[in-house]
């Protein structure tokens, strides 16, 4: 590692070969940090995005907990710093929900495992690096508008984000001053998740204020901004191009 790199921030974001997390990847890597990439399966795209961002590619299945453990490790032992950790890895089903027997324990079990446990499981093994983090350390959860209203794929997801909402604020008043914790709650966005989404798709044209769904830059920049603000710990911003108010 040379000088100049050890000298620039690391962050670290969870499932960024695609859709969010790949543009907060891009973002975090033009604001000039040094970005861990991180998928479950697919290698191929995360070298290759790691070698176009000068940064380096780690794969883990966050279903395990030695690897999410490991993958925070891994970042640090190669990066030898952490100063940013957005949890932004998730999962959803869609299941409708007055339809109960639909969302089995297994369901539950699954949702809440990469969901909510995972982001605790990396933010517990990241947070003594992110506690001596130069700037101060950051981290933010990427959660969802189904954590903050009773909308959302499923009745497991949306409690999984709204844990995790609640998560954000207890460890931003437990970790300050030196770690500052948030989270970005979009609405819809324009990810491989909801590609086949054709009724949100049309509900954020027609009913939202923007008239349009959230690009993944959209939420990349609020990312960064979160990151960048160095007095904002414990917000829930919920990002759903105004849908909230109609
Ligand atoms: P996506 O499917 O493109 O990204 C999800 C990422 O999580 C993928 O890279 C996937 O590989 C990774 N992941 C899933 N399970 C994993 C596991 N077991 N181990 C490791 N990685 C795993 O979808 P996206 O829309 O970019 O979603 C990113 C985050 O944003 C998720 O947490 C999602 O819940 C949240 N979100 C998305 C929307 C939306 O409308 N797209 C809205 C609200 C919240």
């Amino acid at each position: 590692m040379t000088t100049e790199e050890a000298d620039r921030p690391v962050a670290l974001v969870t499932g960024s070969t695609s859709g969010i997390g790949e543009a907060v990847a891009r973002r975090l890597a033009q604001d000039g940090m040094r970005v861990v990439v991180h998928s479950r399966r697919s290698t191929a795209a995360g070298e290759a995005l790691a070698a176009e961002l000068g940064g380096l590619y780690v794969r883990a299945d966050l279903e395990s907990e030695d690897e999410a453990r490991g993958l925070a490790g891994t970042a640090l032992e190669r990066c030898g710093r952490l100063d940013v950790l957005v949890n932004n890895a998730g999962i959803s089903r869609p299941i409708p929900h007055a339809d109960l027997a639909a969302a089995t324990p297994a369901d539950w079990r699954r949702l809440l495992e990469v969901n909510l446990i995972a982001p605790w499981i990396l933010c517990t093994a990241a947070l003594p690096a992110l506690r001596r983090a130069p700037g101060g350390g950051s981290i933010v959860n990427i959660t969802s508008h189904a954590g903050v209203r009773p909308k959302g794929s499923s009745v497991p997801y949306a409690a999984s984000k709204a844990a995790l909402n609640h998560v954000t604020r207890l460890l931003a008043a437990a970790l300050g001053p030196e770690v500052r914790v948030n989270a970005v709650a979009p609405g819809l966005v324009d990810t491989p998740m909801t590609k086949d989404w054709a009724e949100a798709h049309e509900l954020w044209r027609e009913r939202a204020p923007m008239h349009r769904p959230a690009q993944p830059a959209d939420v990349a920049g609020l990312v960064a901004s979160l990151v960048a603000g160095s007095y904002l710990t414990g917000e829930v911003i919920v990002l759903d191009g105004g849908l909230n108010l109609t």
